[in-house]
C-alpha cells in the first residue's frame, strides 16, 4: 500500500483544505487541559504557509447534537491556542458551508490561516453527506487528511469530500502519514520478539485486534479489567470484577490459539482488590486465586508487574494498548505505572496507542521515553484489525 503524502505533491501558492483533529479535551471552563493533538498538527501547517499556501482548516470536537451551533463546542478556544502556537493570525469562520463562510474562504490569501467551525454542527458529517462533502471540497484546490484520529470514519470531511480530488490533488499529512507507516510498519515487519501490552476494560472492543495480534506477535500480556474475562475462563473465582460472560468461549479461542501458535499469553497472577468501586474502598492485595466474594480486582498486583516486567525484558518491540488497572484512581493506578516505567525503559520500539494510554504515558512521565505515541484510539486499533480505513483508502496510489 502506497499513500500519496503531501510531501509528493504540488502545494505551493495553492488553497489547502487540512482536515485536523483539533478533539482535545478541555475543563469545564472549556480550558484546554492536552493540547498534543494541536501540536502534533503543526507540522503540516507549517509546511503549507512556508509554501505560500491560503490554509483552511476543519475539525470536529466534542460531541454536539448537530444541526445548530452550540456555544459549548465552539472551536474558538482552537483558534486561540493554534494563534499562540503558531504566532499567525486565525480568521476563525462563523460557521461551516454557509455563504459567509464560504466567501471568506474564496478571499483568503496566500499565508492566511482560517478555522472552520466544529464540522459536527453539520448533521450531514457524520453521515457522509455527498452535499456538505461537494461543499467543503468547493473551498480549496487540494485536500490533506492529517486527522489519523477520525479517519476510521466514513465521514464527509474524512472519506466524501476526498472523492472531489483526483491523486494530485489529495494527500496525507505528516502525521497521518507517520501513524499509518509506524502502525504498518510494527504490524507487518515487526523486529522480534515481538510483545504486545493489552488492558483497557473490555474485551468486546479488542476482540477483533486481539485475533490479529496473537499470529503476529511472540507474547501477549493481558491486564486491566479485560483480563477477567480470560481468568473466569480458566475457572478462576473473579468476585465482582468486570466480566463479559458472553465472551468467555471468545477468550477460550484466543487462549487456544495462542497456545497453537506458540505464543506465550500472560495474565495477572495477583490484582488489587477492592470492596466497590471507589478510591475510598478498602483495598488490598490478593492472588487471582483468592479473590473474595463480591470483592472487584480494579488493579494488576505487584506479582503481576514484575511477571510483566520480566516478559518484556527481551523484547525489539513493543505495542501497548490499555491501562492495566483504573488508573484515573490514584489508588489503583500503580500497575499501570509501573508497565509505563517498564515499557519506557526498555530498549524496543515502543509504540503507544489509544487515548487512555497516551493520557496514561503523559501522567507517567514517560512520554519522551516512548518511540511512538498514536493520537488515535479506534484508528489504531482498526489498523491492527489489518483493515484498511475509510479515510486512508481515498489517499491511496493505486
Ligand atoms: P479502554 O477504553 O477499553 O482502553 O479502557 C480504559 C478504561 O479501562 C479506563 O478508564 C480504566 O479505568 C478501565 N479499567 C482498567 N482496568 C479496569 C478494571 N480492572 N476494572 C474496571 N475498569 C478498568
Amino acid at each position: 500500500m502506497k499513500l500519496q503524502e503531501i510531501k509528493n505533491i504540488d502545494v505551493a501558492g495553492k488553497k489547502v483544505f487540512i482536515r485536523c483533529d483539533f478533539n482535545v479535551p478541555v475543563d469545564d471552563f472549556q480550558n484546554i487541559t492536552d493540547d498534543r493533538r494541536i501540536r502534533s498538527a503543526l507540522n503540516t501547517i507549517r509546511y503549507c504557509i512556508d509554501n505560500d499556501c491560503a490554509v483552511i482548516l476543519a475539525s470536529h470536537f466534542g460531541r454536539p447534537k448537530g444541526g445548530e451551533f452550540e456555544e459549548k463546542y465552539s472551536l474558538k478556544p482552537i483558534a486561540k491556542r493554534l494563534h499562540t502556537l503558531l504566532k499567525i493570525d486565525i480568521k476563525m469562520a462563523s460557521g461551516i458551508v454557509d455563504d459567509e463562510t464560504l466567501s471568506m474562504a474564496k478571499e483568503l490569501k496566500s499565508g492566511e490561516i482560517m478555522l472552520l467551525e466544529n464540522l459536527r454542527f453539520e448533521k450531514g458529517e457524520t453521515k457522509n453527506d455527498e452535499a456538505l462533502s461537494a461543499k467543503l471540497a468547493s473551498m480549496a484546490e487540494i485536500y490533506v487528511n492529517d486527522a489519523f484520529g477520525v479517519s476510521h470514519r466514513a465521514h464527509s470531511s474524512v472519506e466524501g469530500i476526498a472523492k472531489h480530488f483526483d491523486i494530485e490533488h489529495k494527500a496525507a499529512g505528516f502525521l497521518l502519514a507517520k501513524e499509518i507507516e509506524f502502525f504498518h510498519h510494527i504490524v507487518h515487519n515487526p523486529q522480534r520478539p515481538f510483545v504486545s501490552v493489552v488492558g483497557g476494560s473490555k474485551v468486546s472492543g479488542k476482540l477483533e485486534a486481539l485475533y490479529n495480534l496473537v499470529p503476529k506477535v511472540d507474547k501477549i500480556l493481558i491486564g486491566g479489567g479485560m483480563a477477567f474475562t480470560f481468568l473466569k475462563a480458566l475457572g478462576e473465582e473473579v468476585g465482582n470484577s468486570l466480566v463479559e460472560d458472553d465472551l468467555i468461549p471468545e477468550a477460550l479461542k484466543i487462549m487456544a490459539q495462542a497456545k497453537e501458535l506458540g505464543v506465550k499469553l500472560y495474565l495477572p497472577v495477583d490484582v488489587v482488590a477492592a470492596e466497590a468501586f471507589n478510591s475510598e474502598a478498602f483495598a488490598k492485595v490478593v492472588t487471582t486465586k483468592e479473590i473474595p466474594t463480591g470483592w472487584m480486582g480494579l488493579d494488576i498486583g505487584p506479582a503481576s508487574c514484575t511477571l510483566f516486567e520480566e516478559a518484556l525484558a527481551d523484547a525489539h518491540t513493543i505495542l501497548w494498548n490499555g491501562p492495566m488497572g483504573v488508573y484515573e484512581m490514584d489508588k489503583f493506578a500503580k500497575g499501570s505505572f509501573k508497565i509505563s516505567h517498564a515499557i519506557a525503559a526498555s530498549y524496543a520500539t515502543t509504540v503507544v496507542g489509544g487515548g487512555d494510554t497516551a493520557d496514561l504515558v503523559r501522567m507517567t512521565g514517560d512520554e519522551e521515553s516512548m518511540t511512538f505515541i498514536s493520537t488515535g484510539g479506534g484508528a489504531s486499533l482498526e489498523l491492527i484489525e489489518g483493515k484498511i480505513l475509510p479515510g486512508v483508502k481515498a489517499l491511496v496510489i493505486e
